[in-house]
């Protein structure tokens, strides 16, 4: 089975051909990154304009890359949702016309099932599983009791860790994506300022981050007043270690209470060495399988859908030309039948 795999849920353009849902023969990624510097985030007119300029070239760049003809296509798939209204609709496009054109199946894809599906190109996942997502727009633990079966267990109340990560460096004066840059700086810091831990009730597996970010942008602000230069090193590393102790401990904790055997940790902040250290340390520690997906698989990528989409490939699951861009597609409705 060969799919041809396309993502534009928000600022990487990217194609993939993956075989039978875990071999990458292609990972095309053009990525808009320097064009929104400029503005401090992502500008979403921008990204669907640029979306536009490059798709059919990214797209043909992924089945030349990986040596396969259109004909040998087994279905091509698409990001649906959630992200960017404008930026999903030119990759729902783009595929709809190529499937049509081709006679071909087509896969609606979830951009967070993806996400999770990026450690299925690394090992075969075993059941029950936990995943981490931890993303842009996203921070969820979602239970896979089995195949192409997802169910949120915990989600972010206010902010997403990588939202919090970009805010925070942004006080620091980081460019846009500044989470990379607080990484760097709070492993590089000799000392730590103490933050707080949220853990909510007792028994939740939800997360919030917000009053975390507020407290790092008081004390950057008092230094500022007083005439000091904040600590931004401390700040950073105060941080990090904060989001990292939460969601290490609720990721070991739903590990646990649901006998998965095996952990997962996806989305863009999964590149954190931080938290991957981390989580390494204690999965090895308690004994606890965990699956990391290499850097390029970590953040948005084409490879990631393909691997997902597989799933739908399996039980026959196609959508039609009707197919709409969908920003608030649901994970648990998305799951397999
Ligand atoms: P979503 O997947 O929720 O729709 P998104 O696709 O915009 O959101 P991703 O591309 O998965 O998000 O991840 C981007 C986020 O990852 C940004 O917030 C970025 O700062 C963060 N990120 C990337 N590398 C690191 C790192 N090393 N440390 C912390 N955060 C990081
Ligand atoms: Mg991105
Ligand atoms: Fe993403």
């Amino acid at each position: 089975c060969y799919i041809l795999a396309v993502e534009t849920s928000c600022d990487e353009t990217s194609a993939s051909v993956v075989k039978n849902g875990s071999e990458v023969l292609s990972n095309i990624i053009s990525s808009q990154i320097d064009t929104h510097r400029a503005f401090g985030g992502v500008v979403p007119e921008v990204a669907s304009r640029k979306h536009v300029e490059v798709i059919t070239l990214i797209m043909e760049e992924a089945l030349e890359k990986a040596g396969v003809t259109p004909d040998e296509l087994s279905a091509v798939a698409v990001t649906q949702g959630p992200g960017l209204v404008g930026a999903l609709l030119v990759g729902v496009v783009a595929a709809k016309s190529f499937a049509f054109a081709l006679g071909k199946p087509l896969i609606a894809t979830h951009h967070i099932a993806g996400h999770i599906y990026a450690n299925r190109l690394v090992r075969e996942l075993r059941y029950p599983c936990v995943a981490l997502v931890v993303s842009g727009g996203h921070t969820e633990l979602v239970l896979m009791e089995r195949e192409g079966h997802f169910r949120l267990i915990g989600r972010t109340r206010d902010d997403a860790v990588g939202e919090a990560y970009d805010k925070v460096a942004r006080a620091i004066g980081f460019p846009y994506p500044g989470g990379p840059f607080v990484d760097k700086a709070a492993l590089e810091s000799p000392a730590a300022e103490e933050l707080p831990r949220v853990w909510l009730e007792p028994d939740s597996y939800d997360f919030s981050f917000s009053g975390l970010k507020s407290a790092v942008l008081n004390l950057v602000n008092r230094s500022k007043m007083k005439g000091e230069t904040p600590d931004y090193g401390a700040i950073a590393r105060g941080f990090q270690e904060s989001v990292i102790e939460v969601l290490v401990e609720k990721a070991i904790r739903a590990v646990r209470s649901t006998s998965a055997e095996q952990l997962l940790l996806c989305g863009g902040v999964a590149a954190n060495k931080g938290l991957r250290a981390a989580l390494t340390e204690r999965c090895g520690r308690e004994g606890v399988e965990l699956i990391i997906p290499p850097l390029a698989y970590c953040t948005d990528n084409a490879a990631m859908i393909g691997a997902a989409a597989y799933l739908k490939w399996q039980t026959g699951e196609y959508a039609n030309l009707s197919l709409k861009a969908d920003p608030g597609l649901s994970l648990e409705a998305w799951s397999v039948e």
